[in-house]
């Protein structure tokens, strides 16, 4: 069962073992007695396991001095790939009360964490059960500052989806992606079959937006049709599994449908150095804020200041968003093994917009884009 992990040393079972050991640690330095995961990231990071978000309880009960047993349908057990080096699983009837569950097999609770995405249905009728002793915090009070330091199994999970994502990038850039008399919503349809091709489990957006709707950060792609002539920024991702686990690629690019328009071709030079100069600066120990100025000085100093309407860049792993945010007021400093996108874009409401973006790692020998194909406007003949 000692399947290994291609690099980083250690087995995958050592991998769930030591984030168990992880996770008791920071019960320990935070006053946690319980930590109870259900839906949502933590679960899959920790156990290997995702939960299906359903009426019926997925709960992982970890008290920090006891054995960690994961409580799940039965209908459900089947698909639990079991770790006994690192949890125990009940599963439990249609007849069963798996709150009931919960609580034995709890212990002393004093203090409990959740995780963040548990159902209020549940959050509500475990307060009851535990009583007015117990006190609750957020999971992610544990989880979080555990979940932004990548392991070297997670560091390797997040080149493989990077270099997934590259390839489709590549074949955007190339011109293998018909764009002129598609709607964005058949592009993107596009984009999220080619992320499946190239190895990602699942398609987690894939936004598309011609021309004006660019302007817009976050446009749903849409019936619009794209035409000649026209910007097309790109930024799509997917989550592709390594070693049991998913974990999520994120990039964008912008193509050109023909010679861009001068202030277009302006903008993107402009957009281009301040990407590129805030992937230097995001070395170990330089402050989240500093990484967002680097890009957002740049873009200001060249009069767009006013069209950078976002942080620069978020955490990624088992989530697309997760710590540490690029974000002016965050003066976390950057640590090795920190994962997160560097994104600037500008926007030009009504008219254009572009957006430039990889995702990038924290590491002792500097920063590492693990998005490494070419970041130039790509023009393609219309
Ligand atoms: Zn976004
Ligand atoms: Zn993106
Ligand atoms: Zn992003």
């Amino acid at each position: 069962m000692a399947s290994k992990v291609p690099t980083g040393g250690g087995t995958v079972p050592d991998m769930f073992a030591e984030r168990f050991d992880r996770v008791r640690t920071a019960m320990a330095e935070t006053g946690t007695d319980v930590l109870l995961l259900s839906v949502g990231p933590d679960l899959p990071w920790l156990t290997g396991y995702e939960a299906m978000p359903l009426e019926r309880l997925t709960m992982l009960v970890l008290p920090r001095d006891g054995d960690a047993t994961l409580v799940v349908p039965q209908l459900e057990a089947p698909r639990v790939v079991e770790r006994p080096e690192a949890f125990a699983v009940r599963p439990f009837g249609e007849t069963d009360d798996p709150i009931a569950l919960v609580r034995s097999l709890a212990g002393p609770a004093g203090r409990v964490a959740v995780s963040d995405r548990t159902w209020a249905r549940f959050v509500l009728d475990l307060q009851a059960a535990f009583g007015p002793g117990t006190t609750w915090a957020r999971g992610s009070q544990v989880t979080g500052p555990l979940r932004a330091v990548k392991d070297p199994v997670e560091l390797d999970a997040l080149r493989l989806a990077g270099a997934a994502a590259d390839r489709v990038a590549r074949q955007l850039q190339g011109g293998e992606i018909a764009l002129a008399g598609r709607t964005e919503a058949e592009v993107s349809a596009d984009l999220g079959r080619r992320l499946v091709a190239e190895g990602h489990a699942r398609v987690n957006f894939a936004i598309v937006a011609a021309g004006e709707n660019a302007a817009s950060p976050h446009h749903e792609p849409g019936e619009r049709v794209i035409r000649p002539g026209e910007v097309v920024l790109c930024d799509f991702g997917g989550t592709l599994v390594h070693e049991g686990v998913g974990y999520c690629s994120d990039i964008t690019r912008c193509v050109s449908l023909g010679e861009p328009p001068a202030e277009v071709a302006e903008a993107y030079a402009v957009l281009q150095d301040a990407q590129q100069a805030a992937v230097a600066v995001a070395t170990v120990g330089t402050p989240c804020e500093a990484v967002d100025a680097a890009a957002r000085d740049r873009i200001a100093a060249a009069g767009h200041g006013d069209r950078f309407i976002h942080r620069t860049g978020h955490g990624i792993g088992v989530e697309e968003h997760e710590d540490p945010y690029i974000v002016a007021g965050n003066a976390e400093p950057l640590r090795a093994g920190h994962a997160f996108s560097v994104e600037p874009g500008i926007y030009a409401p009504g008219a254009w917009g572009l957006r430039l973006e990889d995702i990038v790692l924290a590491t002792a020998d500097g920063p590492e884009p693990v998005n490494v194909v070419d970041h130039a406007l790509a023009v393609i003949e219309a």
